[in-house]
């Protein structure tokens, strides 16, 4: 397979190449694609007829990622609704399959994988979603939606599910009392913890949080991130924390992924991104945080909408909205070019060095940073 790799050129590496490469990556993603169909009715059926149009018209949600997680780092994947995070994170756990490009897990891809590579897989990957409550099953007692499925794997032996229960929700801060109640019976903070609970409990490497404390109040949001910070210290988790809030990512993440329309436009630490971002979009978002910078009075948000993903503008899919917009932005698609290198994140080894990366063309009139 030749994709173009995370440092926007294009490479001819094969499939065994990159799985030797990821040898520090847990996840590697290569030229990721997905592709939606866009449904048609009768009447559009007979519209297509008439205009012998017959190709029913496809959306491009992921657009070519390209993106290594290395083992214990937390990843921020930050964009507005409907640039592919989430599309990506359900590629990642496995809910979605990609229309194109590979996805590998500890150097192997995903396609290839069966028997016990596969199920590692299956449980190494988990998933927390935005709405804890939709998320869970109603009619099921907490003690089973959390149990079973270690159960049911042959993790935990059904004569200890209880005590093992028990054990999983005194760590993510639940009265073991609780056990047998319904999710109708906790607040919002309780069953977005039960949703940890569930996903811990089959002992995951990597955990995808997709919006986890979006549908949370405030000061409940908090909690939950002190949460996820606090066992990814205990247990070693490796996170990729999707959100469409830079800042609630800006207190978790190592790393942060800027997308927009599917394709990767920004990647840096998180103190890169918040001090030297260099992507006009990534400085929009940054500007519509309220408090952080402190001679900002009014809320500043992105001027004009996201375009459609059914039709992508051409050149710099952001061009309609970017104040700094020239001529050659207008025709000319620009590609990720690495700016310079971060250090080490902290509290991660040697292997965190970090490349900084956008994709604009005011990479070529501004001059890179020093390595
Ligand atoms: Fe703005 Fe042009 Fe950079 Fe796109 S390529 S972000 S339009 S300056």
């Amino acid at each position: 397979m030749n994709a173009p790799n995370a440092m926007g050129s294009v490479p001819s590496q094969g499939v065994d190449d990159v799985a030797s490469q990821s040898g520090s990556s847990m996840l590697s993603l290569r030229d990721l694609h997905l592709n939606y169909i866009q449904p048609v009715d009768m009447f559009e059926r007979l519209g297509m007829l008439v205009k012998g149009r017959r190709a029913p018209r496809s959306v491009q949600a992921v657009a070519g990622v390209d993106l290594d997680i290395r083992a214990g780092e937390v990843i921020g994947i930050v964009g507005e609704s409907g640039c592919g995070k989430s599309t990506l994170g359900r590629m990642i756990s496995g809910i979605l399959p990609p229309t194109s490009g590979e996805i590998f897990y500890r150097g192997q891809a995903i396609s290839g994988l069966v028997g016990a590579a596969r199920r590692d897989y299956e449980l190494g990957v988990q998933m927390i979603f935005q709405d804890p409550y939709s998320s869970l099953n109603p009619r099921m007692r907490v003690i089973d939606i959390i149990g079973e499925a270690p159960v049911v794997h042959g993790m935990v032996k059904r004569t200890r599910k209880e005590e093992y229960v028990v054990q999983l929700m005194q760590q993510v801060g639940l009265d073991p009392a609780y056990r047998f109640r319904y999710p109708h019976q906790f607040s919002g903070g309780q069953r977005q913890r039960i949703g940890v609970a569930r996903a811990l409990a089959l002992k995951p490497s990597l955990i995808v949080c997709d919006e986890a404390v979006a549908a949370l109040d405030v000061s409940i949001q908090a909690q939950v991130l002190n949460l996820f910070i606090q066992l990814r210290q205990e247990l070693g988790l490796t996170y990729l924390f999707i959100s469409h809030n830079l800042g609630v990512v800006s207190h978790i993440a190592d790393r942060v992924v800027i997308m927009y329309l599917g394709r990767i436009v920004e990647i840096a630490d998180t103190e890169t991104i918040f001090s030297r971002a260099h992507h006009p979009y990534t400085q929009a978002l940054i500007k519509e945080l309220p408090g952080l910078r402190t001679d900002q009075r009014q809320f500043d948000p992105i001027k004009g909408e996201l375009p459609s993903p059914i039709a992508p503008p051409p050149g710099c899919p952001f061009h309609p909205r970017c104040p700094k917009v020239m001529d050659r932005c207008r025709v000319e698609r620009p590609l990720l070019k690495t700016l310079g290198q971060d250090g080490p994140a902290p509290g991660l080894p040697d292997i965190s060095l970090s490349l900084h990366q956008s994709a604009c063309h005011l990479n070529d009139v501004i001059p890179l940073e020093p390595k």
